[in-house]
């Protein structure tokens, strides 16, 4: 889960780090207010879970209250990468002297958090790792230890900081590290964190990302879910229970179990078809849950067939079967359908499905032959495919 800048500003600023003040504002009206209440020059920046804003028009310098209407006008409404803005920042503009990139990230690769950081900041991270590699520094947190102060001091003096600057840099670093640890997120950037006119550093744009498997422990930031920034069938899913990511294919997926799910999406792709989504039906599979992920799949335009890979191991294949037949009287859409069921009680499953006239099967490469040849529509494919009839 992401959250919002100035969401992500006030928890760095609980912990300690030097952030500018700022008001949320959601209509122009309101922006001018807070433009009024700060004074002089003001910063308007829309909030959307997204970086690259600055360039994408989404961060404007507005003289004063005035100004700052017409950038809140311009800005509020429109989407940015996709994402609509329903919400500005005002904080007072700072003059910066210089912009430093610096994060912690969950790093797979060395197993443990790791700060990156930049003297290059102010652009993407993306962008300097393919321009300058050199100029980005990096340190691991020891998983016993945490991150020490004076692996910070060392990133600081690394940067080419000096001076006051080196202490400055440590203490935000042992603060962000603090953020990262104390609220199980994936990710805590500050870009930029800037030297603005005082000689100061201070954190002038702030993205977290938290651990979704953290935030039962942390009710009061899963409290701060803006789903208007997600995918709508993944936040559907998240509602029912239901792990779904979705893909650029045409074959729907739903599949009980995440690695099955990820061998069925494998067995596509072996017969040359490309998988809609990942979805993971979790181990009940009811009647309620089965139809609320075809639904799920199905609301992809994309979908123009639906596999259906059930292994009945604390589900049982019938109740599945069941489920299946009865979810098909509710779905929004029809495509063809094949199914595949394995284990207990697999038999009765099969025969509940073949009375209601759905094509399955034991053997799942048998399935994914069949499901990519319905969207390709391969000429070598049998005349006549034991399909579903619920067909459109
Ligand atoms: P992002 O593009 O989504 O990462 O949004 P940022 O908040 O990082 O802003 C993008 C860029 O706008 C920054 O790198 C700065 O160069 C500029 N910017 C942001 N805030 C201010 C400000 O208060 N004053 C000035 N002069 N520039 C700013
Ligand atoms: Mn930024």
């Amino acid at each position: 889960m992401n959250l919002h800048e100035y969401q992500a500003r006030e928890l760095l600023s609980q912990h300690g780090v030097p952030v500018p003040p700022g008001e949320v504002a959601a209509s122009a009206e309101q922006a001018e207010a807070a433009a009024a209440c700060i004074g002089g020059q003001v910063v308007v920046k829309a909030q959307v879970h997204s970086g690259g804003r600055g360039k994408a028009g989404g961060v404007k310098l507005a003289g004063g209250p005035a100004e700052a209407r017409e950038a809140a006008e311009q800005i509020l409404g429109t989407a940015i990468r996709g994402l609509p803005v329903h919400q500005v920042l005002v904080a007072p503009a700072a003059d910066i002297r210089r912009e430093i990139y610096v994060s912690f990230v969950l790093d797979r690769a060395e197993k443990t958090v790791s700060l990156i950081a930049s003297a290059e900041g102010g652009v993407d991270i993306e962008e300097v790792a393919a321009t300058s590699p050199e100029s980005i520094v990096r340190a691991h947190a020891d998983p016993l230890l945490g991150f020490q102060p004076w692996q910070a001091r060392e990133v600081a003096f690394r940067l080419g900081l000096g001076g006051a600057h080196v202490r400055q840099f440590a203490d935000i670093a042992m603060k962000l590290y603090e953020v990262f640890t104390e609220n199980d997120a994936s990710l805590v950037e500050v870009n930029p964190l800037a030297e603005v006119g005082s000689g100061e550093l201070q954190a002038l744009d702030a993205k977290v990302t938290l651990d979704d498997n953290g935030l039962f422990r942390h009710r009061h930031l899963a409290a701060l879910r803006d789903t208007s920034q997600e995918d709508p069938s993944e936040v559907r899913a998240a509602q029912a229970g239901i792990n779904y990511v979705k893909l650029d294919g045409e074959i729907g997926c739903m599949v009980n179990g995440a690695g099955l799910a990820m061998a069925t999406m494998d067995m596509v792709k072996l017969y040359g078809g490309e998988p809609a989504n990942f979805l993971d039906i979790g181990g009940g599979a009811t009647a309620e849950q089965v139809t609320a992920a075809l639904n799920i799949i199905l609301s992809d335009p994309n979908v123009k067939a639906v596999l259906i890979n059930i292994f009945g191991g604390i589900a049982r294949c019938d109740v599945v079967a069941h489920g299946i037949v009865e979810a098909l009287e509710h779905v929004e859409r029809r495509v063809p359908m094949v199914v595949r069921l394995e284990g207990t009680n697999a038999e009765e499953g099969r025969r509940i499905l073949e009375n209601a006239h759905l094509h399955s099967a034991v053997s799942l490469s048998e399935v994914a032959e069949l499901a990519v040849r319905l969207v390709t529509g391969d000429a070598s494919a049998p005349k006549e495919l034991p399909v579903s009839t619920s067909e459109a």
